[in-house]
């Protein structure tokens, strides 16, 4: 049978496998049925690609329309993703495992084009935290901004994720603007190999955005600029080599690594037998072992159980795992696959031995288990193994070992402190989860395990229903965890997008701030506007178009009249004596929700025109009190515009009322929708 020829995607061109392919043998039957890598792969070419074509291309969109991209590949991938399961299965992966893969993959690029449309502007900066008052009278200020870099980023991906590995990288740094060079593990590269070319084919991305490298990557590190970035996902042994790279060293190249990991899981200890806490963690941990076959870099390595039950455990677990069919992943009845490859199955029993030196097996035996539908001795089955580790303090093995696959260590403990010393002993990881019904134990192991995991996960009967399970990193929520886990971060967010743009500390006059970040900053420029500025449509209102008021007099009736009218009679707005009383107030004062009614009626234009509603406020600070007597203004500003559709957008305005002396009294920032 003819091999499947993996290419590469070089520059623009399909590059198919040449000299120096590596043979990829099926998962399940250990016969060869691909190649991929060429020699021949001209990887200067491909940066000067990505930096020269891609980048000014992706740079030229806003984080919107690079949103909407996003949007568009993860809707091709979509309408695709039956080819990608059906060839993923040659990974060993089950239909459900493909869930995880493929659609959780696709799932996380439709979280970052919709946190790219709701959290970022549509614009070319990002503005990183408040302007910062730098100087006395305001002329001089402060602001951290964010810009693309302006190289490329080179993407290294483990075996285990063909699709979701690679997704999870390449959203956030589309949506900043930057190319990606993606290597995929050679092994499961297949799977890579198609989802590039669906997303290819739809036309989608500019030239130069997305390029490919089917096996090996030749001297493409030794290249590198600091305007790339390396994100690297797999064993800790390959990060710690290619971390050292002297270009990476030299040009400071940023270097994320997500790489062995530790996992645990504590049984909390009001989690007794027959509590729905214990049946929860018996599920999750069983899960977390046979899912993807235990390849899962957020797999539970370590199951942290009161001594007391330690022994509950391990039955339920035994005869939960003894339950789990093993066999050929194209089975409708199989719920564990294969490992990727017998190297990796080889790899698995070592690891299973070292760890088997300080821990007992209770279940599993390599030599002895069933296999539906496969050859057990040909494809990479192994069967889920349980070891129980008596004196985890004595123990080191079970606590630096990541065995890849479907194995896990149950070990006991005295008391909370205790458990958590047991978690933190693996030095570092992804994620680690407590499943308790009490909140002080959840707060003690927040605050005992918070600075040695990168994510904690706490579970129980309120929240079982609709958590996402330990093992499942969420594109809103951080992954990676310090020390053996790597030391990076990524996705939460538009944190994770923060990762490939450079954080600029920029300072200046506020007009200077304002044209920068498009967001007007008072002490800018106050455009007097053709028509009053609820008259003017979305597109035709400008940064910084101003209106000011007339002023209106507070009177005591108004007070009343707004007191007894709503309901609020709050004493330092009713009670001279009483408010004088109170150190922030010189008598009865004005409610704060009156002036903020009288400013809109002073600033309102009240005829139907293109503003739609009036959707929030944002920040608002009272900052001095207004007495009967006192008169108040107002200035409205256009401060940000952000496109929502084709019909609408939103306005920020910024809003501040001053008194007869020119002092401010509140200020705030009002949100309407426009019509375009
Ligand atoms: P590796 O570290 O061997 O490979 C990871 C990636 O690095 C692959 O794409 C690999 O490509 C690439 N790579 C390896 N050497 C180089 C090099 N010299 N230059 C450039 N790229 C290189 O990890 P695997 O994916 O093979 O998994 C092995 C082990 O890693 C697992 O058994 C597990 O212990 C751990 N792992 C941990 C994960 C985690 O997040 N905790 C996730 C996945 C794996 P190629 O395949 O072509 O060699």
């Amino acid at each position: 049978m003819s091999l499947l020829e993996i290419s590469s995607f070089a520059a623009g061109t399909w590059i198919a496998p040449g000299a120096g392919a590596r043979t990829i043998a099926s998962a399940i039957t250990g016969e060869p049925f691909a190649t991929a890598g060429n020699n021949a792969l001209d990887v200067q070419a491909m940066l000067d690609f990505a930096r020269d074509t891609g980048g000014p291309a992706l740079r030229k969109l806003t984080f919107h329309e690079r949103a909407k991209m996003l949007k568009a590949l993860a809707q091709a991938l979509t309408a695709r993703k039956q080819e990608l399961y059906a060839l993923s299965f040659n990974t060993g992966a089950t239909q459900s495992d493909h869930l995880i893969d493929i659609d959780g993959g696709i799932g996380t690029m439709f979280v970052f084009a919709s946190k790219g449309r709701r959290e970022m502007p549509d614009g070319h900066v990002y503005l990183d935290g408040d302007v910062e008052q730098l100087s006395r009278n305001g002329t001089f200020l402060g602001q951290h901004v964010c810009t693309p870099l302006q190289g490329v980023a080179v993407h290294i991906n483990a075996f285990n994720f063909p699709v979701w590995g690679m997704l999870e990288k390449l959203a956030p740094t589309l949506l900043a603007g930057v190319p990606a060079i993606v290597k995929p593990a050679t092994n499961s590269c297949y799977v890579t190999e198609l989802a590039v070319k669906i997303m290819l084919d739809s036309g989608i991305l500019p030239a130069g955005a997305l390029q490919l490298v089917s096996g090996g990557l030749g001297d493409m590190l030794d290249r590198l600029t600091c305007q790339d970035v390396v994100s690297f996902t797999g064993s800790a042994d390959t990060a710690l080599k290619l971390r050292q790279n002297p270009a990476i060293v030299e040009n400071s190249v940023r270097f994320v690594a997500e790489q062995d990991s530790l996992n645990a899981s504590i049984l909390g200890p009001d989690a007794q037998p027959g509590t729905p806490e214990f049946d929860l963690f018996i599920k999750e941990v069983s899960r977390e072992m046979t899912t993807k076959a235990g390849q899962k870099c957020t797999a539970i390595r370590r199951i942290i159980a009161p001594q007391a039950q330690v022994d509950a455990v391990i039955e339920a677990l035994t005869a939960r795992l003894s339950k789990t069919v093993i066999g050929d992943p194209r089975l409708e009845t199989t719920r564990m696959g294969a490992l990727v490859s017998n190297g990796q199955k080889a790899d698995v029993l070592a690891k299973a031995e070292i760890i088997g030196q300080e821990a007992e097996r209770v279940f599993g035996n390599p030599d002895d288990f069933e296999v539906d539908g496969a050859d057990a001795d040909k494809g990479a089955f192994v069967p889920p193994m349980l070891f129980h580790c008596a004196d985890p303090d004595k123990a080191s093995r079970v606590h630096d070992t990541e065995a890849f696959g479907p194995v896990s260590t149950v070990m006991g403990y005295r008391d909370l402190d205790h458990a958590v010393a047991i978690a933190n002993r693996g030095q570092g990881s992804l994620v680690t989860s407590v499943i308790t019904h009490d909140p002080a134990v959840a707060r003690d192991v927040v605050m005992g395990a918070g600075a040695w995991h990168g994510r904690i996960y706490i579970n129980n009967r309120d929240s079982m229903k609709e958590s996402t399970g330990h093992g499942s990193p969420l594109p809103h929520m951080v992954h990676g965890g310090p020390g053996r886990a790597g030391g990076g971060e990524e996705m939460g967010g538009v944190r994770g997008v923060k990762h490939y743009m450079q954080r600029t500390a920029v300072q200046g006059s506020p007009e200077m701030l304002t044209r920068i970040g498009e967001k007007w900053v008072p002490g800018a420029t106050e455009i007097q506007g053709p028509a009053h500025p609820f008259t003017r449509r979305f597109g035709e209102l400008e940064i910084g178009e101003t209106l000011h008021t007339a002023s209106r007099t507070v009177t005591m009736d108004d007070i009343e009249h707004f007191a007894h009218f709503t309901g609020d009679t709050f004493y330092a707005h009713m009670d001279e004596d009483a408010a004088k009383r109170n150190p922030f107030f010189p008598g009865r004062v004005a409610h704060g929700y009156l002036l903020l009614s009288f400013a809109a009626g002073l600033f309102v234009e009240p005829n139907e025109g293109p503003v739609l509603a009036n959707t929030g406020l944002d920040g608002l600070r009272f900052m001095k009190p207004v007495s009967a007597g006192d008169s108040i203004k107002v200035r409205l500003t256009v401060k940000k515009k952000t496109r929502r559709t084709d019909e609408y957008g939103e306005v920020r305005w910024h809003v501040t009322l001053t008194n007869q002396d020119d002092e401010m009294v509140a200020e705030y920032e009002l949100l309407t929708m426009n019509a375009y």
